[in-house]
This record gives structure tokens, sequence and C-alpha cells, in this order.
């Protein structure tokens, strides 16, 4: 099994996950170039293309793949995504022949209402729900609903790898030493992510047990949280804590 993040666009992520014959897939392709190139320089052949969310920096260059390379399109249903073979939603198994691939579909509305995630294989495709110390940006859902997604996803298992569709783990770290100044493990964390964007790597994937350790809208119940948000309402300091997000701008360096 081999695992590949691809840079695409300004900061997003395209997964790439290949069996051992040589079969690939992609999650969330908002462009057909860096696939096209990857699919070259590595001889892997294109078999399934998996979709997370109606964006179109997630779906922009899935339908031209597709055609191409005559990979079949799962995505969940909703309109918006025109182009697709599969629909899925909750609770559905996604088996692939190529490449041999198999997924279980988690909904998780919040960022969009039909967002979803795909797990197998030790690996979480998270989409814009979970990235790396955040979360996405509420477009759809209501807080009480992004709340619930992320805690199913994080109810997966410690060693699962959190494969999320951006690249701002440096000003999620940021943003959530602000509010988490003494978290030990999420002070690593940003001396980790630092160096490896400083050397133009992916601070992605991470993994559920970094994210728990981590990720401030996965603590909202820690002290250190309930402090820095008032209210006992546990949904409420998740509101409060995406807004206060939301109006965080990266402190220039
Ligand atoms: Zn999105
Ligand atoms: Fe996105």
């Amino acid at each position: 099994m081999n695992l590949l993040a691809l840079p695409a666009l300004a900061d997003n992520y395209i997964w790439l996950l290949a069996d051992a014959a040589g079969s690939a897939l992609v999650v969330d392709p908002g462009e057909t170039s860096p696939v096209e190139s990857a699919l070259a320089a590595s001889g892997l052949r294109l078999g399934a293309i998996l979709l997370t969310h109606h964006h179109p920096d997630h779906i922009g260059g899935a339908a031209e793949l597709a055609t191409r390379h005559g990979a079949t399109i799962h995505a969940p249903r909703d309109e918006r995504i025109r182009h697709a073979h599969v629909r899925v939603g909750d609770g559905d198994r996604v088996e692939l022949a190529d490449p041999a691939f198999g997924f279980d579909v988690i909904a998780i509305p919040g960022h969009t209402l039909s967002h979803v995630a795909y797990h197998g294989h030790g690996l979480l495709f998270c989409g814009d729900t979970l990235f790396s110390v955040g979360c996405g940006r509420l477009f759809e859902g209501t807080p009480a609903q992004m709340l619930h997604s992320l805690e199913r996803l994080a109810a997966l298992p410690d060693a699962t790898r959190v494969c999320c569709g951006h690249e701002y783990t440096r000003a999620n770290c940021a943003f959530a030493l602000g509010l988490d100044p003494s978290n030990a493990a999420l002070a690593a964390r940003a001396a980790e992510v630092q160096a490896r964007r400083a050397d133009n790597l992916p601070t992605v994937p991470s993994t559920l047990a970094d994210e728990r350790a981590c990720n401030p809208f996965l603590r909202i119940d820690t002290p250190a949280l309930q402090q820095a948000l008032a209210g006992n309402d546990r949904v409420e300091r998740f509101a409060e804590l995406r807004r206060r997000k939301d109006d965080f701008r990266m402190p220039s360096p």
C-alpha cells in the first residue's frame, strides 16, 4: 500500500493510494495535473476516484480524470456533484476491485451538509471536516452537527492516519497555542510542523492520537479549553471556538 499527498491548487492535497498490483485511487482531485504527473512518474493506473464534498477545489478534476482513465467516481448524494458513477451515504461500504481497497462511508455534516469521510486500511479521508489541529468552516451545517461529526471521527482507533484536504496545520497550531499554551504535545507538534513546512514537506497525515492530544476542536472538554471558552454548554463552547478561528489571522513572521 502506497499513500501520497499530492499538493494541488493553493493549499489542497489530493490523496493517491495505490495497491500492490499498480492500481491507484485518488481522493478529492480538485485539478488534473498533479494526478497526471504522479501517474506518469510512477507508472500507476487510475481505477477509482473518491469525493468527500461538492466544493470545486475537491472535485474540479474528477470528471476529466474519470473519462481519460476509465475510473469510477464515488460521491455523496448531492446534485451539486454532477458527475458520479456510484452515490454513497452513511453506513455504506465501498468495496473496490481495482484498486483492491474497501472503505466504510461516514456522513459528517458541518462544513457542508452532504460531506462524507471514507475510512479503511487504517486511513481516514476526511476532506474539509477534520484538519490537523483544526476543523473546517461551517458553511452549511450547525455547530452541533459539526461537533457530532468530529466526535464520530475522533472515536476511530488511535493509529488511524488522518488524510485531510488542506495544508493548514501551521496556522492551526498558532491559533491552538493561544488557547492551550501549556499543552506540551501541541508545542511539540507546532515545532515539528514549522520544520516540515520550512522543508516544504506535508504535515499530514497525522494520527488520531495526535489530533486528540493537540486539536482544540477535539479538546473542548479539557480544563484549558473550558477556561479559555466561556460557557458550560459544550456546543456553545465549540461554536465560540469555531467563531474565534474564523476571525483568527496568522501573525506576520
Ligand atoms: Zn470545502
Ligand atoms: Fe477545500
